[in-house]
């Protein structure tokens, strides 16, 4: 089949909106997405009928099931459930990527795997947002959503403006345009061109009400065109009425009603755990350690994801019962990529480990809040495998004492032993809980999501 071709089928059309200086998308026209759902309900900005009113997507990048394994022996261990495990409905989605002819990539990066969630389009390999033959914005859920009312909010250990995040708040050609001095590889996006500017740019003109992660680099770089010329992508976010906070307290301070953007470090956020990178020949059995060069106030991505959940779902009392929009929340655990491609298990299994604590705060919501739909899920396989403990390996592997006391032992094969380990092209799990669940079931494309969203939100 060819890629794509579902997405395609639906007949959406887009143009540019009113709004000068950012890509305002608006569907012009697009068919139900499925007929027996949403329908009966009140109004479409998900009022007392719908069936769904909050949407949390969590997506640990790089998050195959081999890397899911190592985190659970490491935790919970071999016969214990993580958070994760514990959702009602399971499904897969297959990941591969497209080239600008639709052919199909059958390895996908972050940025086109983003994309197809966030779109409904495969795209290439780099690209944010944009279609892959006439790189052209595609609409974005958290655009639809924002549009139709509800709140909106993207948390990340990454940097708020990398390829993950991006795709819900940008469109640009490539995903290294970050900020205003990046912009080699998008041509087209820079605002001397015409364009909408880079990711960050982009991003504080969408307007997320909550904007969580790192990459203060990016913020602090200079906009060269346009109504902020002159000053820092963050002083654009202060103009435009951003409340930006750094640590952990400053997040406490944060109240709803202002948008709130925490730049927590210069790019990704540190990550929890440390240990032994793989090697040749295996390393001596080790226990992983924390991480003793975080900063105290940094906030951990459980802590991220509460403080957007309680400024994103404010007005409805303890019981969830009370008013207020619905809300769309991305959160990312960015660095189990980050950390598999250095070949480093417990940075990989640390920070599955915390992404999984933010999938029990969004769990601990959806029980307060029957009607959020969950939805777990990742972009790509990564490299680590759980292989036996007395397995010789010719290439990078690394033996762990896990929290149970057995030995596991993790190799890494997919790139050069003194390099970057690449991305694996198997289909991921999509996890799900709350109204619209079953929608997750089966063998999906990536794209997928993107319609069971919709439909949930009952985005037009
Ligand atoms: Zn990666």
């Amino acid at each position: 089949m060819r890629p794509g071709r579902g997405a395609a089928a639906r007949g959406g059309g887009w143009r540019r909106g009113p709004v000068a200086g950012a890509a305002v998308l608006a569907l012009l026209t697009v068919s139900a997405a499925s007929p027996a759902v949403g329908r009966a309900a009140a109004g479409p900005d998900g009022g007392a009928g719908a069936p769904v009113r909050d949407v949390i997507l969590l997506v640990g990048d790089g998050m195959g099931e081999s890397e899911i394994t190592a985190a659970r022996n490491h935790g919970p261990g071999a016969g214990g459930r993580l958070a994760m495990d514990t959702l009602a409905v399971n499904g897969s989605s297959l990941t591969y990527a497209v080239d600008e002819r639709g052919r199909p990539v059958y390895v996908t990066d972050s940025a086109a795997g983003a994309t197809a969630w966030a779109t409904g389009h495969k795209t290439v390999n780099g690209r944010v947002s944009k279609s892959p033959d006439t790189d052209r914005p595609l609409p974005t859920l958290l655009e639809l959503a924002r549009d139709h009312g509800y709140a909106t909010g993207s948390v990340t250990t990454a940097s708020v403006a990398d390829a993950t995040p991006a795709a819900l708040t940008a469109h640009v050609t490539d995903r290294s345009c970050k900020g205003p001095a990046d912009m080699a590889a998008c041509p087209s996006d820079t605002r001397a061109a015409g364009g909408a500017g880079s990711i960050a740019e982009q991003t504080v003109a969408a307007r997320p009400d909550v904007l969580l992660g790192g990459g203060a680099e990016v913020f602090a770089q200079t906009v060269t065109d346009g109504p902020y010329r002159g000053r820092s992508v963050l002083e654009q976010a202060r103009a435009s009425g951003y409340r930006v906070v750094r640590d952990r307290a400053e997040l406490r301070s944060a109240r709803p009603g202002e948008p709130v953007l925490g730049l927590f470090a210069q790019d990704y956020l540190p990550v929890e755990r440390v240990g032994p990178r793989a090697v040749v020949g295996g390393t001596a059995p080790a226990r992983c350690a924390g991480n003793p060069d975080r900063p105290p106030g940094t906030p951990t991505l459980e802590e991220s994801t509460r403080a957007a959940l309680e400024l994103l779902g404010a007005g409805r009392g303890r019981d969830g019962k009370g008013g207020g929009k619905g809300f769309l929340l991305q959160v990312e655990g960015a660095s189990i990529d980050d950390r598999a491609h250095d070949a480093d298990p417990c940075g990989q299994i640390g920070e599955t480990l915390a992404f999984d604590r933010a999938v029990r705060a969004a769990l601990d919501h959806a029980a307060r809040n029957p009607r959020t739909l969950v939805v777990v899920t990742a972009d790509h396989g990564h490299a680590g495998q759980v292989l036996p403990a007395d397995a010789r390996p010719p290439g990078l592997s690394a033996t762990l004492v896990t929290d149970e006391g057995g030995l596991m032992r993790l190799g890494y094969a997919s790139g050069p032993v003194d390099d970057y380990q690449e991305h694996t092209g198997i289909p991921v799990r999509v996890a799900a809980q709350g109204p619209l669940a079953d929608r997750v079931r089966g063998l999906n494309e990536n794209t997928a999501l993107f319609d069971t969203v919709r439909t949930a939100l009952r985005l037009r």
